[in-house]
């Protein structure tokens, strides 16, 4: 595999992508490995967590040199990836003996009920490269601490990243036979869904997700998708500051090149607020400085994959030949490498790509509606279910709005945010099964109920 500098197109290094054979033998590792992992005292395994969590801090200027250089990441929002991940860490750490420890649930005329909360075993971590650190430590921070072993298959356009994960997850402490990282992309991938593991945990597109939820079914074990989405935020029309909320808005659509899960994908806006709004919110996007990742100011980098160049450029062509008006953008970037300029479509519908398929990319449409029924018929109006976010000044009118939105996280005057002490979990497309809070620590174990008669 090559890997591929997207701001240079200059090939970095190569590495090896392991074939089934290699896959397989490192499964067959992981399960002797799981036994003896599953054998050491859950406060040992979080200390090696802990140090973990210390070797990211130390050596965090070379990592997100690292994750920048493959994927184009601005350099300092990789540092701002990999703070954030320690602090999920940090949560993990933190609450996880609380969650994962025996509960007695009856003891009294004789009866004794408790559960035991046993790891799964070897589990797949199928990963996707937007925020390889984040949705990494998702998954395979609860599943190791948990006692489980872990396959992890970083996505191809990360894997400098994802060996270094592994590297200094060993140097931790952590066996290598229990965390083990499988390189390349779907054929190192299916290879994992051909093994006897014991769950699989995937964050990526619906499409693989569903292609993958289908292939293990049979197998009756947990699988989890972590999969797109095309998030709507709606601006009523009891709004004292529409140029902060302009402001938050294009922080969420355009941060890490719209290519979050949660990346705000539509936006909704009364016709009594349109005017100014669109006003700021252009005036916001012409300050996005395009540049070098490594460039300390740089807002919008390069994209990861030189592929979803033309997906934009198709989103583009086909709402502007809908009749959408073009406010800022519209075409790759002129230099060297995957660039696309930020993008603002208007007189924008839902019979148009932009507003309707995931874009992942620096790309926004903004929707004028009528009042609130309008919007919140239009925030329902797709196949996913991810965030929602309304942004007014009353929090009474957001919640009776969100309430009405069918995804997994609901904001009120913030978006493209999340929390470690929040379930992270899509709905319809976007996904099935939790992440993160209490609930993502039990998604990594499973129940024994035990019953005592004396
Ligand atoms: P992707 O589906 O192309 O790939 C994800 C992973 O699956 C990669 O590791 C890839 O090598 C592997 N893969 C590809 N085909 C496979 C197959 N047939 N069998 C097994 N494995 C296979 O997704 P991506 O481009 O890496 O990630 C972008 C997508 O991920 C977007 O849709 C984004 O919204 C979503 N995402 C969701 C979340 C969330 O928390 N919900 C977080 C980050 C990204």
């Amino acid at each position: 595999m090559n890997i591929i500098n997207p701001a240079t197109e200059e090939t970095i290094t190569t590495v090896a992508e392991d074939n089934s054979i290699a896959v397989q033998d490192k499964y067959h590792q992981a399960r002797k490995g799981q036994a003896a992992w599953q054998q050491v005292p859950l406060s040992q395994r979080i200390e090696t967590i802990r140090r973990f969590s210390d070797l990211l801090e130390a050596q965090a200027d070379a990592l997100a040199k690292i994750l920048s250089s493959e994927m184009g990441k601005p350099v300092s929002q990789a540092h701002n990836e990999l703070k954030g991940a320690r602090g999920r860490i940090r949560f993990f750490i933190d609450n996880s003996e609380k969650w994962l420890a025996e509960e007695w649930i009856t003891q009294e005329d004789g009866l004794g009920e408790k559960i035991v909360y046993e790891p799964l075993g070897v589990i797949a971590n199928i990963s996707a490269w937007n925020y390889p650190y984040l949705v990494g430590v998702n998954v395979f921070i609860p599943a190791l601490i948990a006692g489980n072993a872990v396959l992890y298959k970083p996505s191809e356009y990360t894997t400098l990243t994802g060996l270094k994960i592994g590297e200094l997850l060993h140097q931790a402490g952590v066996p290598k036979a229990a965390f083990q990282v499988v390189t390349g992309g779907s054929t190192a991938g299916k290879a994992l869904l051909e093994l006897p593991l014991n769950g699989y945990f995937f964050t990526g597109s619906y499409q693989t997700g569903k292609s993958i939820y289908e292939a293990v079914a049979y197998k009756m074990v947990p699988c989890q998708l972590e999969l797109g989405g095309k998030d709507p935020l709606y601006v009523p029309d009891d709004n004292a500051d529409i140029a902060k909320v302009a402001q938050a808005a294009v922080e969420g659509a355009f941060y890490n090149n719209g290519q979050s899960c949660c990346a705000v994908e539509r936006i909704y806006v009364h016709r009594n607020v349109y005017d100014n709004f669109l006003k700021a919110f252009v005036a916001e996007v012409n300050q996005l400085k395009i540049g070098k990742p490594e460039e300390s100011d740089v807002f919008i980098g390069p994209l990861a994959r030189k592929e979803q160049v033309q997906v934009l450029e198709a989103q583009t062509q086909d709402a502007l030949d809908k009749g959408a008006q073009l406010l800022a953008g519209g075409k790759r970037a002129d230099r060297k490498g995957y660039y696309f300029e930020p993008t603002v479509l208007t007189d924008v519908n839902h019979q148009m790509l932009v507003m309707t398929e995931e874009s992942f990319g620096p790309i926004i449409g903004i929707q004028q509606v009528s009042d609130d029924a309008e919007a919140i018929a239009l925030m329902q109006d797709t196949s996913y279910g991810l965030t929602a976010a309304v942004y007014c000044d009353t929090q009474q009118k957001a919640e009776e709005i969100l309430a009405q939105i069918d995804t997994g996280s609901a904001y009120w005057n913030c978006c493209d945010r999340v929390s470690a002490t929040l379930p992270w979990s899509g709905r319809k497309h976007s996904g099935i099964g939790t992440t993160l809070s209490y609930l993502g620590i039990r998604t990594f174990v499973k129940p024994k109920a035990y019953h005592f008669r004396k």
